[in-house]
């Protein structure tokens, strides 16, 4: 097994990923930032990225370095596609990260929406002052949990189900 030991993103960036993981699993964020990435070879982010290349043919990647946005509408409406059938927190709290980045390079940014193309509906995502500070504070308490020396908790065995660290938690 291999066992991460140190950050692997010095430069301090948070990118929407970061933040994903932060809301979903904060052990998740310190595997993911100390280069544990076992998703990069799971069936299941293969199957999200085919979903995400299949669902939207009009539309262009916004990269910013720490984040890949999906697209951005006139407006400016960051657009965010998931492959799951249940909208979670996680995903706005992605998205109100993206609205972050994008203003603070002086876009005068709208809102948000995620897609879920398998169930057919979208969520708006606010962006105001308090989904500002939302943001804001997800940046913060990212940092924080990439800069602890030991990994968090292992959430309740239950809430782990299709999570590509398994092997890593529970010996899967
Ligand atoms: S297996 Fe569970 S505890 Fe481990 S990173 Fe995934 S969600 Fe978190």
């Amino acid at each position: 097994m291999n066992t991460p030991s140190r950050a692997d993103d010095q430069d301090g960036q948070i990118g929407g990923v970061h933040i994903k993981y932060l809301h979903h699993c904060p052990r998740q964020l310190w595997l993911y930032a100390r280069g544990y990435r076992p998703e990069q070879r799971s069936d299941l982010v293969a199957f999200g990225e085919t979903v995400d290349e299949t669902t939207f043919t009009r539309r262009r990647d916004i990269d910013l370095g720490e984040a890949k946005i999906d697209w951005v509408t006139t407006g400016a409406v960051v657009h965010e596609t998931k492959s799951s059938r249940a909208p979670a927190p996680a995903h706005d709290a992605q998205v109100r990260h993206y609205c972050l980045l994008l203003e603070r390079r002086g876009v005068s940014v709208r809102g948000g929406v995620v897609h879920y193309p398998l169930i057919r509906r979208t969520t708006d995502v606010t962006w105001n002052a308090d989904a500002r500070n939302q943001a804001e504070q997800s940046e913060s308490d990212a940092r924080m949990v990439i800069a602890t020396r030991t990994a968090p908790d292992r959430l309740e065995r239950p809430a782990c189900r299709g999570c590509s660290h398994l092997d890593y938690c529970w010996g899967d």
